[in-house]
């Protein structure tokens, strides 16, 4: 998954935590069974503008809520690893690391599929909280 769905998903999730912390331990979590599933990988450049965009965007949507922006925040965190560490060195997250199989290459449709789901937690965040 591309780090905006990781926020967009990590941001829907923290709507359901009780404190921040819940809120970036849950959207950690989550990053790893998204990576774990099969996407389109982005330039590293329009990766790191779009996981920046959609941080303010979901944090906006989600009405500045500190649960909602550090879900957000959590889903994006596993993948400083990469800009640290590089792409080739060894990681230790684990779905970075050989521990668990990274999800293989698709094709560039795969934007579209990665953009809806970001768009149906964009929904999440905005209507979910309104439910309980
Ligand atoms: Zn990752």
């Amino acid at each position: 998954m591309s780090v905006y769905g990781h926020v967009a998903i990590g941001a829907a999730l923290g709507t359901l935590a009780p404190d921040p912390a819940v809120a970036l331990a849950l959207g950690v979590a989550a990053h790893v069974p998204a990576d774990l599933v099969s996407h389109y990988d982005l330039s590293r450049r329009v990766e790191l503008f779009m996981a920046a965009a959609a941080l303010i965007l979901y944090t906006w949507l989600g009405g500045f809520a500190l649960t909602t922006a550090l879900g957000a925040v959590g889903g994006a965190l596993p993948d400083v690893e990469h800009l640290v560490r590089g792409r080739e060195a060894k990681k230790y997250f684990p779905s970075h690391s050989r521990l668990l199989r990274h999800g293989g290459p698709r094709g560039r449709w795969d934007v579209l599929v990665q953009l809806g789901v970001a768009a149906v937690m964009a929904g999440w965040v905005v209507w979910a909280p309104a439910l309980w």
